[in-house]
């Protein structure tokens, strides 16, 4: 029977420590770390997630704002905006919810951001430093699931890695930050995809498996080993008859692979309140190594 990867409870104490942090800042008279939210459209699921950032930053004591442009922006007024942005001595850090309408070029977006304001940690700069092992900011998920594995002291040196998905925001990074030469990493790294033939085949043979591929329940017992480490990223939206009308799923049958693997993390309650807390510590390292706040 598996032990729990608490991510929920992992990342309350981190805005524990974010807020003692802030704290500590105000009280010696300087503003606190200033976030700002940009989102397009009303699309319910990215609506939640900027809300739920916003609830983040009055946790830990943050200012935040929210920026917000109807589904039908230009790309040159939301450059604009992001230039603004890039300019303001009194905003730390912007995010640009994604995904963003199909008039807007989604790469360009991310291009114009200040590689020292991206506290998503999207910006080719900040992936680059990330994968050649340098300081910057890593993506919230991975660096969440990183936390996690840290906070637990779950032993990675010589494992075998499998990831499933290579997203730019979850998959890749992922298989790279497993794979440097630090703790949580020297794991050897599997990067599966929707090409990988009998993907059954590798996962069996993981000590870790990390799952980013959004297909609920993929993962089975028969799938994996005795003892594995379950990383379950996935959130899938299953419309139900509950009154939300839906049911949050992971790509894990977390029900069937619980009785099997060592540590496991839930859906919800595991990598998602993680990505969440991530976000609020970039901010806090943007705040700290802004050339405003010296
Ligand atoms: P994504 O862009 O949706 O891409 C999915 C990846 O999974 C792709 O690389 C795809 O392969 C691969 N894939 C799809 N079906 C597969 C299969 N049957 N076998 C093997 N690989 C398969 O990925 P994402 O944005 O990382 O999202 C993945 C999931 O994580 C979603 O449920 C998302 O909601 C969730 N998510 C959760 C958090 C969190 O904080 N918990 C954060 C981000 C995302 P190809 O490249 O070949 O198409």
């Amino acid at each position: 029977m598996a032990e729990i990867l608490d991510g929920l409870k992992v990342s309350k104490e981190i805005k524990k420590e974010i807020r003692a942090n802030v704290e500590k800042i105000v009280s010696g008279n300087r503003r606190a770390p200033h976030l700002v939210a940009i989102l397009v459209g009303k699309n319910g699921a990215s609506m939640t997630y900027v809300n739920n950032k916003i609830k983040d930053c009055e946790e830990v004591g943050f200012r935040s704002s929210l920026v917000e442009f109807p589904s039908t922006v230009s790309e040159s007024e939301l450059l604009e905006k992001i230039k603004d942005l890039n300019q303001s001595k009194e905003v730390d850090g912007f995010i640009v919810q994604l995904p963003l309408p199909k008039q807007i070029d989604q790469e360009k977006i991310i291009m114009a951001i200040d590689p020292r304001k991206d506290v998503d940690g999207f910006h080719p700069e900040n992936f680059g430093k990330m994968a050649l092992e340098m300081d910057t900011f890593l993506p919230a998920t991975p660096f969440g699931i990183l936390t996690l594995l840290e906070r637990y002291q779950i032993d990675t040196k010589g494992k075998h890695c499998v990831i499933i998905g290579r997203s730019r925001i979850v998959g890749k990074p992922m298989s790279i930050l497993m794979g440097r030469k630090d703790f949580p990493g020297n794991s050897t790294v599997t990067l599966t995809h929707s090409y990988t033939p009998h993907i059954e085949e590798f996962t069996r043979n993981a000590d870790i498996v990390i799952t980013a591929l959004g297909d609920p329940n993929f993962l089975k017992a028969n799938m994996i080993k005795d003892g594995a480490i379950i990383v379950d990223v996935g959130i899938t939206r299953v419309e139900d008859d509950s009154p939300k009308g839906y049911t949050l799923v992971g790509d894990v049958d977390f029900a069937s692979c619980k009785e099997k693997a060592a540590w496991i993390t839930p859906v919800p309650g595991g990598v998602g309140p993680m990505t969440r807390a991530m976000l609020m510590k970039n901010t806090l390292l943007a705040y700290k190594t802004s050339v405003y706040n010296d």
